[in-house]
């Protein structure tokens, strides 16, 4: 400490604690501020400041000098820098996971945000006229191109969607739905609560496992404004069961001059049972069989960003659009602009299961899963030798959101079982690697800790982050 305080002979420890200026004014302080910013570099410094006066043990007790009290500055001010919204690697064999953000875009997207966001853009300006524009004219053409609908337009999400086209054509009124398509959605979408909601009263008909074309045609009054279908994404019911089909809700609702409308929740844009995958409707379908009005979500299994899209009948879509409430749900530049780049990808479907993350994972062969598990394999040991026997696992994928619930597709993981360690320690590794720059979330099961790999880019993206794995503490050190 003496030797310290000789070289700089007024930065050593004093017992008297600088003041703010002395450390901003000193080099290192100055090097802060070209980092930070004055006002954040002079706050961080009046916050330590503080600290330091407030841990001290006794009024004699030394300070810090002026160096050491900038380490710890500097260590805040990187803290509070940090966006803790951030990249991460879903390794959860789960493609689209609600809380690692669903859908990753396609670079077409990014291409389209950058190119309106990164100045003014014509979001609600005709070009030709120079008249006040419809923010909607820039994807509804491509909507209706693609899902052969008359009309569409676009809000924030599926759960605002369903709530918008309720309250536009059933506040008031009642809405007969089966009670086998009551759906609860991760994160407290529930269809009930959403008809209330919306203003409108639900008339339950049915029962859990079976719904009859009779039970819609009983429920039809005076009152009755539409009739509902919900897709059950996210769950089956199976055995004695029995439900309506779409084409026959389509005609008792005619018959009685109401509207059909069906919440798809994911919908798709094709036919995924070409790509090998199991069966999703189609929003095309879904119209053909005499839907008036379609709902579904922007970033499930379209691979978008987060929006509800809604399409059918221009009547109604034009009443949809007038409803004050749009103003309140619709979709901002950036997110109309990622939804072009990523309806675009349509146009050319074969080319989606390259282009398009979403398809792209699911469409991913057992191969070449297993090719990226091998990459992996002898790194992830070496770094755990001694500690955890690491194996290729096969593994169960589901696609998630609510989409194509039942179906799992085989895919491979990393599995990491400790040799001696316990449940803590484990727990202790999967922190670590959720500590990585690009955090690493994996799942716990049945003792060890897997990394499932069908969402996994490149092996790179694991690979060149290992040596910054810091391994936790075994039991027995
Ligand atoms: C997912 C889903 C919703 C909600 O869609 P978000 O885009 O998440 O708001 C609504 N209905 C059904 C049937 C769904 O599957």
């Amino acid at each position: 400490m003496n030797n310290r305080q000789s070289n700089t002979a007024d930065s050593g420890p004093t017992k008297r604690p600088p003041s703010v200026d002395k450390v901003l004014n000193s080099t290192g302080g100055q090097r802060l501020i070209t980092r930070f910013g004055r006002t954040a570099v002079t706050k961080a410094i009046r916050h330590q400041l503080d600290l330091l006066r407030e841990h001290r043990h006794t009024d004699s007790a030394a300070f810090p000098d002026i160096e050491e009290i900038l380490v710890l500055v500097n260590e805040t001010l990187e803290q509070d820098n940090q966006f803790s919204l951030k990249r991460v690697l879903n390794l959860t064999g789960t493609v689209l996971h609600t809380n690692l953000g669903r859908a990753v875009l396609p670079s077409s997207a990014l291409q389209a945000v950058n190119d309106v966001a990164s100045g003014a853009c014509n979001l609600e300006y005709e070009i030709d006229d120079a008249r006040r524009g419809d923010r909607d004219s820039h994807i509804e053409s491509l909507i209706i191109d693609l899902t052969g609908a008359e009309a569409a337009t676009v809000v924030n999400n599926n759960a605002a969607a369903v709530l918008l086209v309720l309250n536009t054509l059933a506040s008031g009124k009642e809405v007969p739905v089966s009670r086998g398509e009551l759906v609860e959605i991760g994160g407290s979408f529930r269809i009930p609560d959403i008809m209330s909601r919306s203003g409108c009263h639900l008339v339950e008909i049915g029962t859990t496992n079976r719904t009859h074309s009779q039970d819609y045609r009983a429920a039809i009054g005076q009152n009755t404004a539409l009739l509902m279908k919900v897709h059950t994404s996210n769950y089956k019911i199976s055995g004695f069961t029995n439900t309506v089909s779409d084409a026959e809700v389509a005609t008792i609702a005619h018959e009685f001059n109401l509207p059909f409308i069906t919440d798809l929740g994911s919908g798709s844009l094709i036919d995924l049972h070409a790509l090998g995958l199991p069966d999703e409707p189609t929003v095309s379908t879904t119209l053909n069989s005499g839907a008036d009005i379609v709902s579904f979500s922007g970033d499930k299994l379209l691979g978008g960003p987060q929006a509800g899209i809604i399409v059918g009948k221009s009547e109604y879509i034009e009443r949809i659009k007038s409803n004050p409430m749009k103003r309140a749900l619709r979709l901002d530049k950036l997110a109309i602009a990622a939804l072009y780049g990523t309806l675009k990808l349509y146009k050319d479907p074969n080319r989606l299961t390259r282009d398009l993350p979403v398809l792209h994972f699911l469409t991913r062969t057992s191969e070449e899963i297993m090719g990226l598990a091998r990459e992996l394999i002898a790194p992830v040991s070496q770094k755990l030798s001694g500690i955890a026997e690491v194996s290729i696992v096969d593994t169960k994928n589901q696609t998630g959101s609510g989409s194509l619930p039942l179906e799992l597709l085989p895919g491979h993981g990393i599995c990491i079982r400790p040799l001696a360690q316990g449940d803590n320690w484990l727990r202790q590794l999967a922190a670590a690697f959720r500590q990585l720059p690009v955090p690493m979330i994996g799942r716990l099961h049945d003792g060890s800790l897997l990394f499932d790999l069908r969402t996994l880019e490149h092996s790179n993206d694991v690979l060149s982050q290992l040596d910054f794995l810091e391994l936790p503490q075994r039991d027995e050190d």
